[in-house]
């Protein structure tokens, strides 16, 4: 991937920029150029505009990984969760700031920007989302 196009990448995933379709409502992220759900249902080309996420949803569905990916084997283990946006899209993050044993289906998580891997020795960091619970006040520590 050339460094424009990665930057370009980086921003949007981000800044959690979607897309909204403008006949039927739906947000997809990453975004589309075309509504599938328009252009299936309603026959129309569903038209699409810019839409900026608000990094909160909830945890649809989660496993704990003990097996590391290539980049992260000094965090196992850890969570990957699928996040159901506020807006509706379901995206899948590591989630962090939790044990693996609090994690529940339903429990409320908001974006976080975090250090996702570095490429080889003194490579290319790659920075992306991730999801951290939210914490109610009488949760939060100090
Ligand atoms: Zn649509």
């Amino acid at each position: 991937m050339s460094v424009a196009r990665f930057w370009r990448e980086t921003l949007r995933r981000y800044n959690l920029g979607g897309s909204k379709c403008t006949e039927c409502g739906k947000v997809y992220f990453p975004p589309r150029s075309v509504c599938p759900h328009c252009t299936t249902h309603r026959k129309t080309m569903g038209r699409l505009e810019p839409v900026q996420l608000s990094g909160e949803g909830e945890v649809f569905s989660y496993s704990v990984v003990h097996e590391a990916a290539d980049g992260f084997e000094m965090q196992v283990p850890y969570v990957l969760a699928l996040v159901r946006m506020k807006e509706g899209p379901i995206l899948t993050a590591q989630l962090v700031d939790v044990d693996p044993k609090d994690v529940a289906i339903g429990m409320p998580v908001k974006a976080a920007f975090r250090k996702l891997k570095a490429e080889g020795a003194g490579g290319v960091i790659h920075y992306g989302y991730k999801f951290a619970p939210v914490l109610s006040p009488t949760e939060k520590v100090g």
